[in-house]
C-alpha cells in the first residue's frame, strides 16, 4: 500500500475554517496515495497551555507539564477528523498512546524509541484516514512525553520512515523554505530545491521552518521531504537526499537563533578532562550545548564557554553549580541576551574568503562578534541578541541572496 504523510502545523490548523481548507487538502491527497495525518496543535495553543502551567511558578512538574501541553494536538486531531467526516471520509484520531509512540522519559524533549506502525497500518486497511497528534509520546511508565518544540515536524518524519512513506510533505505557513526566515527578511528568496546537508545546518542552527530532529530523521531513513504552503498552491521546496543536479550555491541559506545564554567558567584549572567534566553532566541532562570554546591557557588556567537556549538555562546553571565534579573555577558568567546567526552552503568547501567577507560585513554594521564556530558548509557567530535581525539582513544582503 502506497502512503504519503501530510502534517499540518499551527497556523495550518488554527481555526475551523483552516481545517477545512485542510480537510480539502487530504481529499485531494486521497488521488495520489492513502493520506497518513500529524497535526499540531491551534497556533497559540501549545503557548497558551506552557503559560498556564507557569501560572503558579516557574518550574512546573515536569510530568505534568507534559501531560497539559501535549493537549493541543488532540484538539486538532479531533477536529480534522470531524472537517474529514462532513466531506464523506472516514477518519480516526490517534494519540501517541493509541499508536504506541514510545520516547525516552526526558520529558519536554523526549526522543523517539518506537512507534507501532501497524496500528497505523491497520487503520487505514480499515477505511480510515489515520488523524495523529504530533509532538506527542509515552513512556516506558505509561506516561504523556513531548519532544521538543516544532516536534509535530519530527512525528511526521519518524512515521513516514516507518510506514515507508512515497513523501512526508510539512505543510505550513510559508510556501517552502527560504534562504533566511521570510519574517525578517522580506526579499528572502524561495528555492525549489535544498540539499539534505545544508537542510540539517540550517534546521540545526535555528530555521524553525522543520525541527533539527525531523531532517536526522530524514537523513537517517532517506525520507523524502516537501515543505509547502496549505494556504496557496505551489509545488514547494524538496529536500534532495543527494546533491547532484544542484547549483552549488557558496552561500544557501543564513539561520539565526535569538534568545540564546552563553555560559562561561572562568579560570578553570585546566588540566586533562575539564571539558567532559563540564559538558558530561549537562548532557546527561538531555540538554543540547552548541557553539562551545576553551582558550588557550595561562599559568595553569583557562576560560571556557559554550551556548545554550535560553529556555535550558535555569537548568544548566543548576547542573554546573551542583553536579559538575572536580572542576574548580573562579567564576561563572552568565549572559542571556545572545543571538547566533549561520551561514550554510556546500560551495563553502570550494570558496574561501567566505568568512572574510562575513566578518568584515558584521564590523562594517557595528556588530561584534563573540564567538565564531565553523564546519565544512557552516560558519556561527555568535553576537549580541539585540543585533541579530540588523546581522541576518546585511549578510543577506552582502552574500546577495535576495530576489
Ligand atoms: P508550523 O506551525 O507550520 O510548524 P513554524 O512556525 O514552526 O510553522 O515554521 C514556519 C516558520 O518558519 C515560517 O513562518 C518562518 O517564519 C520560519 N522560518 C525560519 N527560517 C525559515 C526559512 N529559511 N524558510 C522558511 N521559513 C523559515
Ligand atoms: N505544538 C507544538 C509546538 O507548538 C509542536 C509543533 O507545533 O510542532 O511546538
Ligand atoms: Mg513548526
Amino acid at each position: 500500500m502506497e502512503t504519503i504523510v501530510l502534517k499540518f502545523g499551527g497556523t495550518s490548523v488554527g481555526s475551523t475554517d483552516r481545517i477545512s481548507a485542510v480537510a480539502d487538502l487530504i481529499k485531494t491527497a486521497c488521488n495520489e496515495a492513502s493520506p497518513v495525518v500529524v497535526v499540531s496543535a491551534m497556533s497559540g495553543e501549545t503557548n497558551r497551555l506552557i503559560d498556564l502551567a507557569k501560572s503558579f511558578g516557574t518550574e512546573p512538574n515536569k510530568r505534568e507539564f507534559d501531560a497539559l501541553v501535549s493537549t493541543g494536538e488532540q484538539v486538532s486531531a479531533s477536529l480534522v477528523s470531524i472537517a474529514l467526516n462532513q466531506l464523506g471520509l472516514k477518519a480516526k484520531s490517534l494519540s501517541a498512546a493509541q499508536f504506541g509512540m514510545k520516547t525516552t522519559s526526558n520529558f519536554s524533549r523526549a526522543k523517539i524509541l518506537d512507534l507501532d506502525k501497524d496500528v497505523i497500518l491497520k487503520t487505514i486497511e480499515d477505511g480510515y484516514i489515520p488523524i495523529i497528534t504530533g509532538f506527542q509520546g509515552v513512556n516506558n511508565d505509561g506516561d504523556t512525553t513531548t519532544m521538543g518544540r516544532g516536534g509535530s515536524d519530527t512525528t511526521a518524519v519518524a512515521i513516514a520512515a516507518a510506514i515507508k512513506s512515497k513523501r512526508c510533505d510539512i505543510y505550513t505557513d510559508v510556501d517552502g523554505i527560504y534562504t533566511t526566515d521570510p519574517r525578517i527578511v522580506p526579499n528572502a528568496k524561495k528555492l525549489d530545491l535544498i540539499s539534505m546537508e545544508e537542510m540539517l545546518e540550517l534546521a540545526g542552527q535555528g530555521a524553525k521552518v522543520m525541527q533539527i530532529r525531523a531532517v536526522e530523521f530524514a537523513n537517517k531513513y532517506k525520507v523524502l521531504v516537501r515543505v509547502l504552503s496549505s494556504f496557496e498552491p505551489g509545488s514547494g521546496t524538496l529536500i534532495l537526499q543527494e546533491e547532484e543536479g544542484m547549483e552549488d550555491a557558496v552561500i544557501t541559506g543564513i539561520a539565526s537563533q535569538k534568545d540564546q545564554t552563553k555560559f562561561t567558567l572562568h579560570g578553570v584549572v585546566d588540566t586533562p578532562g575539564i571539558a567532559s567534566g563540564i559538558l558530561s553532566p549537562v548532557s546527561d541532562s538531555g540538554i543540547e550545548v552548541d557553539v562551545i570554546v576553551q582558550n588557550v591557557s595561562v599559568s595553569g588556567k583557562t576560560d571556557f564557554t559554550f551556548t545554550v537556549g535560553n529556555a535550558d538555562r535555569a537548568e544548566v546553571e543548576s547542573v554546573l553549580t551542583k553536579k559538575m565534579q572536580g572542576i574548580s573555577y573562579d567564576e561563572l558568567i552568565i549572559d542571556e541576551g545572545i543571538g547566533k546567526v549561520s551561514l550554510v552552503g556546500v560551495g563553502m568547501r570550494s570558496h574561501a574568503g567566505i568568512a572574510s567577507t562575513a566578518f568584515n560585513t558584521l564590523a562594517d554594521a557595528g556588530i561584534n562578534i563573540q564567538m565564531i564556530s565553523t564546519s565544512e558548509i557552516k560558519i556561527t557567530i555568535v553576537i549580541s541578541g539585540d543585533q541579530l535581525e540588523e546581522a541576518v539582513k546585511t549578510l543577506h544582503s552582502a552574500f546577495k541572496l535576495g530576489d
